[in-house]
């Protein structure tokens, strides 16, 4: 069953990316929801000619797509889903456990991204809200399933976030509320470990315990 709610929670997402300067334009980056009752995926629309968002700022829940774990599209009508769809499609079937996707284009992960390099683990709430180090995917063209491997890879089965190498990041979590709180560790994890490089080196663990866990994302 489409739900008008679940739309309406995809499009505030689209929203809050440009708000908070996650996506600088156009159709960069992009949210998406999984209905853990049936499934369906709520996600971004690709702008076209007849469909024209000059960004994410003005999105609205009759803008956003129902596709089924296939592709599909559902519910959309001549919409048709985001290019990183594919992207999408792969998360949700690699962690089930996730039903919120927000895929952005920051400032200071993307520093990472286009760089090749991984995010160290330097405190405990990246242990937490990230879990752990943030590792950079092999490159692959924007939009294509090689891509959505590439970034299942990085995630692995219990990390929140990974980098998109020469294009960005993606956040993941159980809900929008977990996405976003994930996203905002991600950026200030890297903007301090690129001021902590030019300090002269930051210090890197491979474990460092959050101890109250009721704050996880997942
Ligand atoms: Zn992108």
């Amino acid at each position: 069953m489409i739900k008008q709610k679940l739309k309406q929670e995809v499009a505030q997402a689209a929203v809050m990316l440009w708000k908070k300067g996650l996506s600088i334009g156009r159709d960069a980056g992009d949210t998406s929801f999984r209905d853990p009752k049936d499934q369906l995926i709520y996600i971004c629309p690709r702008p076209t000619e007849k469909l024209i968002i000059k960004n994410w700022g003005i999105t609205k829940a009759e803008h956003i797509v129902v596709i089924n774990p296939k592709g599909e599209v559902v519910d959309g009508g001549d919409i048709l889903p985001t290019l990183e769809a594919p992207m999408h499609l792969s998360i949700y079937k690699a962690r089930p456990e996730i039903n919120a996707i927000v895929h952005t284009h920051p400032v200071w992960s993307t520093v990472f991204a286009i760089t090749g390099k991984n995010i160290p683990l330097i405190d405990a709430e990246m242990d937490a809200f990230l879990g752990g180090e943030v590792v950079c995917a092999e490159y692959a063209e924007v939009g294509t399933e090689e891509l959505g491997q590439n970034v299942v890879a990085a995630l692995g089965t219990t990390k929140f976030a990974a980098l998109i190498r020469n294009h960005g990041a993606v956040c993941i979590g159980t809900d929008f509320d977990n996405a976003f709180n994930t996203s905002n560790f991600l950026e200030k994890s890297a903007q301090t470990v690129v001021f902590g490089t030019l300090m002269g080196g930051v210090i890197a663990h491979d474990k460092l315990e959050y101890t109250p866990k009721r704050f996880r994302n997942a």
